[in-house]
């Protein structure tokens, strides 16, 4: 196998790192795309090495190397480790931690992250405390000494806080403490947290990565000289939460697309919200391209483009809210984003019972249909929901 690039270390726009990063062109047959390679297990040398680097496929698989090595160089890291959901990378981060360590993180995160932690670690006494991360001086006051996980989600989900990455990971260096931020919906596209002094960044690959809900996946990539780098290698290669070798194909497949895709998906979720803001029956619309969210500003700095994520709250109610996901075509009512298909969600409903999300709060997630075709969808659904 030759890397493409191995004599080249200029470095290349993201959008040409998601085609060629950690692909291979096969010497054997000369095989543009890369192989799927299905073997669980490699043939050890007669001097009883493995020089060819794969020993057994939980370890190590030469499609999910493919896939870490360019999730890595995407995301500006110097190693990733790809998992088989991104709830299975935020588990391997978590399980850095030990009892008696305290966890900050963003308020309204992925609900999922909110449940392992109350569920799962705090049993293993692990203690947690959100807090909003846009507010920065909120996160400096609510360290604590045992603080030593810093979770950040920017834009978070669904009211799409944007944090200051730059100011959040230096108030955690100096406390020691290590910060790792889920850039499941802005995508490197748009932001890049290891830039910003972030030490980890986690992905479910499930949403924009894999961009056509049909694979399941997570990653964890981890900035040059993060200390527990080796840790989280023994999380995932000991703990075995990873990702069979056809999704570690399949969403190399998509990654190839991922800049198209997303830009055209969020410039849409732009004008949708801007239509959505004129519209009588909206009373707010959450998207951080949107010039009156208040975190705008900073979001044009930090993530320009967004996301293909919006968020809006309805005048008429929670009832208002869940017919109108009832009432449109285009969007399919279901949860999940980043796919194709543009799809609706009254989040309140999936997230449960204390749930600090508006019950008048309906979630897009915006495909790559046309604008125009899904405008009408929705002003048709709000027109008729709202008689
Ligand atoms: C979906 C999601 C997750 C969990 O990923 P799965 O692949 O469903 O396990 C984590 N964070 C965010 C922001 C998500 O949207």
């Amino acid at each position: 196998m030759a890397n493409r690039h191995s004599d080249d270390t200029s470095p290349l726009h993201p959008d040409t790192l998601s085609v060629h990063a950690g692909r291979a062109i096969d010497t054997d047959t000369g095989a543009v795309t890369p192989p799927i390679h299905m073997s669980t297990t490699f043939q050890r040398d007669a001097d009883g090495d493995y020089s060819r680097g794969h020993v057994y496929a939980r370890h190590s698989n030469p499609t999910r190397s493919q896939l870490e090595n360019c999730l890595a160089r995407l995301e500006g890291g110097a190693g990733a480790m790809a998992f088989a959901s991104g709830s299975a990378a935020t588990m391997a981060v978590l399980q850095l931690l030990r009892p008696g360590d305290h966890v900050l993180l963003t308020e309204d995160c992925y609900h999922g992250t909110r449940h392992q932690l109350d569920t799962i670690f705090r049993p293993w006494g692990i203690e947690c405390t959100r807090v909003d991360t846009s507010d920065t001086d909120a996160v400096a006051t609510a360290f604590r000494p045992r603080t030593r996980l810093l979770w950040i989600e920017s834009p978070s989900n669904p009211l799409q806080r944007v944090s200051d990455l730059d100011a959040l990971a230096e108030l955690a260096r100096a406390r020691d403490v290590i910060t790792a931020c889920d850039n499941t919906v802005a995508t490197p596209v748009f932001q890049s947290p290891l830039r910003h002094g972030i030490d980890l960044v986690v992905h479910s690959t499930t949403k924009f990565l894999g961009g056509h809900s049909d694979l399941l996946g997570g990653a964890v990539i981890h900035r040059e000289g993060f200390p527990l780098a080796g840790a989280l290698r023994n999380i995932q290669t000991a703990g075995g939460a990873v990702p069979a070798a056809f999704d570690c194909w399949l969403l190399l497949r998509s990654i190839s697309s991922l800049g198209v895709r997303v830009r055209a998906q969020a410039a849409t979720a732009v004008s949708l919200a801007h239509r959505l803001d004129c519209h009588p029956e909206v009373s707010a619309v959450f998207h951080p391209m949107h010039p009156g969210h208040p975190h705008h500003e900073r979001a044009r700095a930090c993530m320009p483009g967004g996301s293909g994520l919006l968020s809006f709250t309805v005048r008429g109610g929670g009832d208002v809210a869940r017919r109108i996901a009832v009432e449109t075509r285009l969007f399919t009512r279901a949860t999940s984003l980043g796919g194709v298909e543009s799809l609706i969600e009254h989040r309140a409903s999936i997230e449960g019972p204390g749930t600090r999300t508006p019950d008048n709060l309906l979630r897009l997630s915006v495909g790559l249909e046309h604008g125009d075709d899904l405008w009408r969808d929705l002003d048709g659904a709000i027109t008729r929901a709202s008689r």
